[in-house]
């Protein structure tokens, strides 16, 4: 190669360069909006029904929740923590197109319903996810103590991870916990009034205690630990959609408004 080569070799890879460079930083800001993109894709992650994407149950199964307002103060609402108490996920979805149908409802708050925490469960109509683990009783209660059902750990199981995150992430000012089917409204925390007068409304029998000992539960983690005002609503053993929502329509409304 002679001098004038090299020489125009030099020019021409210093050309190159200026334009690798270009393409490179193109290339990577491409790639940081895509990521960029991506990530609020995946932050808000609403499916075609309106619903966020929460993260995934033990055998890879979506957990949603349907996020309506925008309000100062957040309600969280979930059901089928329990694979085997499934009404309450089409109760909750009711109430959700109810508040979509009737915006003024929210009053200027946030509610945050999850219709399903337990898919695995709801599959297999178990109570427990699909590790055996019973989710109310692996939160990070003071109470909390291990066993095979209660789980290895708190939170050891995905389903209580997502809802413990869920309650860090809305910070609710309360919380709604549909099951089944001791027909009745038991609450832990700061909840007694709500408690009596959804109670009051539905008809449903007001029950301070649900009478056994529930250690590493929801009301121990959420009401007692953090103080926050937690229902738990529940539903009968044998009804039908129609019953429940004549029942709870104005008891659910109650809940919104505190
Ligand atoms: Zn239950």
């Amino acid at each position: 190669m002679d001098r004038s080569n090299r020489r125009c070799a030099g020019a021409f890879g210093a050309t190159e360069l200026a334009a690798f460079v270009a393409i490179a930083i193109a290339a990577s800001l491409a790639a940081s909006l895509a990521a960029g993109c991506r990530s609020i894709a995946r932050r808000e992650g609403v499916n075609e029904r309106g619903e966020e994407l929460l993260g995934h149950s033990f055998e890879g199964r979506e957990i949603r929740a349907t996020v309506l307002g925008s309000g100062g103060q957040s309600v969280l609402i979930f059901a089928v923590i329990h694979g085997d108490e499934p009404l309450g996920a089409p109760l909750v979805e009711r109430f959700t197109a109810e508040l979509r149908r009737r915006p003024d409802l929210l009053g200027g708050r946030r509610v945050v319903v999850i219709p399903v925490l337990n898919p695995d469960g709801l599959a297999r109509g178990t109570r427990q996810n699909a590790r055996g683990v019973d989710l109310n009783r692996n939160f990070a209660a003071r109470n909390f103590s291990r066993s095979a059902e209660r789980g290895p750990y708190p939170e050891s199981e995905p389903e209580s991870r997502i809802l413990a995150r869920a309650i860090r992430q809305f910070d609710p000012r309360r919380i709604l916990a549909v099951h089944a089917p001791f027909h009745c409204v038991n609450w832990d925390g700061p909840a007694g009034d709500l408690a009596r007068r959804m109670a009051s409304s539905s008809g449903y029998e007001l029950r301070p205690s649900i009478g056994y000992p529930t250690p590493g539960s929801l009301g121990s983690y959420a009401g007692h630990d953090l103080g926050l005002a937690t229902i738990t609503l529940e539903l009968p053993g044998r009804a039908t959609l129609d019953e429940v929502w004549r029942d709870l329509r104005e008891a659910l409304e109650i809940f919104v408004k505190g």
